[in-house]
């Protein structure tokens, strides 16, 4: 039994209305943890876990960190997932009766406490809450520290993933209702670096979460922001908003805005799409080899992130894109312009969230001189943006307040080197305040007298080592050495005797020193007041000052698009509705940059929805089919965030949804090469895919035995490619030959290969795209490459030929050279009445491995 005393009462108290936080309980100089709560921070912050008691058994666990490195040690809890709840003493400890008393002042959690975070300038700090209504999913998300807040609602579960997968909130709220159901605790354990919390389900209640946010917002109405039928949504939003209240305990003026959006206002991209084409990060996890890496010449941290997020939601309708491609272009075509818009767009510092550390109250002395910095160029970013008039533009441009009158205060009150911190004093320019000049000259001349006074006094004394000197102590002394004791004037009084000096006072020095100290301690306070009336007058800029952050990131945006658009030599696309993708010498923005010692080969592309439905790519391993789908890929991705397309030409008809997957044993990059993943993501690619989606298939069915795997591949593509069923764009790379066969019984079935050539036993990659298939893999001269010793390549020829030669694949004499439609895999030259069995045969009442075996037979025959 832990024995009880009135503190360990009290902390008990404290702790039962925390329960889900880590209370730091304040005592004396350290913050104290107990119980569990000690047992988990001494593991997080690595530091000893005592005992209250001597007797290590009986007592209660604790440990502690000093009041002084309080953020750094909260921050490591907060970093680790934890939430933490700062317990302070409420009155002076000297002066209480009996125990002090004590009150939890601030609840820090992951998704709130972003002050005490090392938040990357690109990265959103988002926290999200989700609620469940008549079969709809409400998703809000709020980044505090840019005041960004957006809703959406959902149908399903699987898309409600998909959106907490690609936003990564840090910390997320759920009702209690939905803890320990199976579905969703497999979503949030798809999200390791989220923290969970469960809310009473009674929280989340429609009416009093709407009258919060119409209260928050000063608005009688949600319609103005357009989430007029929102309603999942919005209690997702109401419970965002008084949680941030809750653990802020102040206004949020710069969350000003809440900004619904739609499943189908944005091009869906799940989240294996988005790995698989390395959009914000390659497979291995980095940015620079990602598409983002590439596209990335943004110079504000705002327009970093927002750049991150045109990525992560591409736009579908066509007019939006074409207003992003029209003012990328324009800025492209006026280099001059743009690289002086640029310039002044480095002045600019992270605007969002100087403005949320103005509205939460915690803006430093720098933030101000930062801010006036900032908004001191926005009148030279108006100007220049005049004569560049797309719509885009100029909405951007009417985004951008005016604060002249804020920068004019602040630059007469702010001096242009402030300290770190209030403590240092001196952040308030001279002549600002009378008051505080006064003060000023009080402490200077003060200390001038007190300069002077030493030479004054060794006059008088004749001692010449006689020394003025300050400790905090005893404040200014004079300081005698022993050798010179005897000289000392009469009106020294004594302070503190030393092994060789002794340390005197007089009245006149201690007449000034109050002065001076005096003087500095008013300006002290002064300074602070003068400094809180400054940031409340910034504050009320709140709701522009947010405004002209999102228009200065969007510039940022489009001019890094204009500016890596011209260096990269890319071109503007044509975006139509009308179904056609059609690429000319399209290059992968990529890989093309990635110096591999070879330039890279661009190539076309074209695919429709009628007899370009589904391309099959083949081509030995190496050749560049996975590049090439991929590229394409990322052409029409790129088109619809606005971006120029890495090509010569290209026409791009607006897709829905791109969906891309790579196949198990191509995927071990993402350690999940079985074969169960890559059917359940065929599966979902099957299921949610529309006419309207582009689909990127490379090397699907490898997971298995070749002849279950070439089923599989065939009557995926066969479903794809049927008007009825699917019809949707699909580029289809495969080393499985045999599927050039669907080319020919299917419409809308096109056969292309990656051309190589063989020279001397050597495979040569030529890169470019051909119509008609591969004839084969040339899995043995891509091992000669890879350097296997000479005599595994030549045994690997040898059980090559055996193999050939029982399945009958071989070329017979003279028949090596091949026309372009005849590059068929299990069949040499077909007859045009071969021919016409394998179009006859009824495949649609075939499975395709019975396809296959009858295709079998008929090469038999003929051969
Ligand atoms: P496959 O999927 O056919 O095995 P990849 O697409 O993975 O081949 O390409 C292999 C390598 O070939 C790539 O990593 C790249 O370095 C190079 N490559 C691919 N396509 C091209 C190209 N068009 N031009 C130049 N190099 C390319
Ligand atoms: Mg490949």
């Amino acid at each position: 039994m832990v024995r009880s005393t009135p503190m360990l009462e009290q902390y008990r108290r404290i702790k039962g209305e925390h329960p889900d936080e880590i209370v730091l309980f304040r005592m004396g100089d350290f913050y104290e943890m107990f119980f569990e709560d000690a047992v988990v921070a001494a593991r997080t912050l690595e530091i000893t876990l005592t005992s209250r008691d001597k007797d290590k058994e009986s007592g209660v666990p604790m440990c502690g960190v000093p009041y002084h490195a309080l953020d750094q040690y909260v921050a490591r809890l907060i970093d680790a997932g934890y939430s933490v709840a700062i317990c302070d003493q409420v009155e002076d400890a000297k002066l209480a009766k009996g125990l002090v008393k004590r009150e939890v002042t601030k609840v820090l959690t992951p998704g709130t406490a972003f002050s005490y975070l090392d938040l990357q300038s690109e990265a959103n700090n988002y926290l999200m809450a989700v609620s469940t209504e008549k079969g709809l999913i409400g998703l809000a998300y709020c980044d505090l520290s840019t005041g960004e807040f957006r809703l959406t609602e959902v149908e399903s579960l699987t898309l409600a993933k998909e959106e907490m997968v690609k936003l990564r909130p840090r910390e997320i709220l759920l009702s209690e209702g939905l803890n320990g159901d199976r579905d969703w605790n497999k979503v949030v354990a798809q999200l390791p670096s989220s923290s969970v919390r469960y809310l009473a389900p009674w929280l989340f209640e429609f009416t009093s979460l709407r009258d919060a946010l119409l209260e928050h917002f000063k608005v009688n109405s949600l319609d103005g922001f357009g989430c007029g039928d929102f309603t999942a949504g919005l209690v997702a939003a109401g419970i965002v908003l008084n949680y941030l209240k809750e653990t802020q305990r102040q206004e949020l003026s710069h969350v000003a805005k809440l900004s619904p959006y739609l499943w189908g206002d944005f091009m869906a991209l799940d989240d294996s799409s988005r790995s698989h084409l390395e959009i914000t990060s390659s497979l291995s996890g980095t940015k620079p080899d990602s598409l983002l890496g590439v596209l990335d010449s943004t110079v504000t941290a705002m327009g970093a992130r927002k750049l991150k997020r045109w990525l992560d939601f591409p736009l579908v309708k066509k007019g939006e894109i074409e207003g992003r491609l029209e003012a990328v272009w324009r800025l492209k075509e006026e280099m001059a312009r743009r690289l002086s818009l640029t310039e002044k767009l480095k002045k600019v510092a992270d605007l969002e969230r100087l403005s949320s550390r103005l509205a939460l109250g915690s803006a430093q002395p720098r933030d101000l001189l930062a801010l006036k910095n900032s908004l001191r160029v926005v009148p030279e970013i108006k100007e220049e943006l005049k004569d560049t008039p797309t719509p885009l533009i100029a909405s951007v441009s009417s985004g951008l307040g005016d604060f002249h009158s804020l920068v004019t205060l602040i630059d007469r009150a702010v001096s242009d080197d402030p300290p770190v911190s209030l403590r240092e004093g001196g952040i308030i320019k001279s002549g600002y305040c009378q008051e505080l000049d006064e003060l000023q000259a009080l402490r200077r001349e003060g200390k001038q007298w007190i300069t002077q006074l030493e030479q004054r006094e060794r006059e008088r004394s004749g001692i010449p080592n006689l020394k003025v000197r300050y400790n905090n102590v005893f404040g200014y002394f004079i300081e005698v050495t022993k050798s010179h004791l005897r000289s000392v004037p009469d009106d020294y009084a004594r302070k503190q005797t030393l092994v060789n000096a002794e340390r005197f006072i007089t009245v006149e020095l201690k007449d000034y020193e109050s002065k001076v100290l005096g003087a500095e301690e008013k300006i002290y306070s002064l300074e602070c007041s003068l400094f809180a009336e400054l940031k409340q007058e910034a504050a009320r800029y709140t709701v522009e000052l947010v405004s002209a952050a999102d228009s200065l990131a969007t510039l940022d945006v489009l001019s890094s698009l204009a500016e890596v658009g011209q260096r990269l030599n890319y071109c503007r696309p044509t975006i139509s509705e009308d179904d056609i993708i059609d690429i000319k010498e399209g290059r992968h923005p990529v890989v093309e940059q990635l110096a591999l010692g070879e330039r890279f080969v661009p190539n076309d592309a074209y695919l429709d929805l009628k007899d370009n439905r589904l391309l099959i790519i083949t081509g030995p391993n190496m050749a560049g089919k996975s590049t090439y789908v991929r590229q394409v890929a990322m052409i029409v991705l790129m088109a619809q965030i606005g971006s120029l397309v890495p090509a010569r030409e290209a026409n791009l008809g607006v897709v829905d949804r791109i969906f891309a997957r790579i196949g198990a044993s191509d995927n071990l990059a993402r350690g999940q090469s079985t074969f169960m993943v890559e059917m359940t993501e065929t599966a979902n690619i099957l299921n949610n895919a529309s006419r309207k989606s582009l689909i990127i298939l490379d090397e699907i069915g490898r997971g298995t035995s070749t002849y279950d795997g070439i089923s599989i591949a065939w009557s995926v593509a066969e479903y794809i490619s049927d008007p009825n069923r699917l019809g949707a764009k699909t580029l289809f790379a495969t080393h499985y030959h045999e599927l050039t066969e669907l080319a020919l019984t299917k419409p809308g079935v096109k056969n292309y290969n990656v051309a190589v050539k063989e020279w001397n036993e050597e495979v040569i990659f030529l890169r470019k795209i051909l119509a008609g298939g591969a004839d084969r893999s040339y899995g043995i001269q891509v091992a000669r490459l890879a350097g296997l010793p000479e005599e595994v390549i030549a045994k690997s020829k040898e059980i090559l030929r055996q193999l050939e030669g029982n399945h009958s694949l071989k070329l017979p004499e003279g028949e090596s050279e091949r026309g372009e439609n005849e590059q068929l895999t299990l069949f040499v030259r077909p007859s045009d009445a071969l021919r016409d069995e394998i179009v006859n045969l009824d495949l649609d009442n075939l499975t395709p491995f019975q396809a296959l075996m009858r295709l079998k037979e008929i090469k038999d025959k003929y051969t």
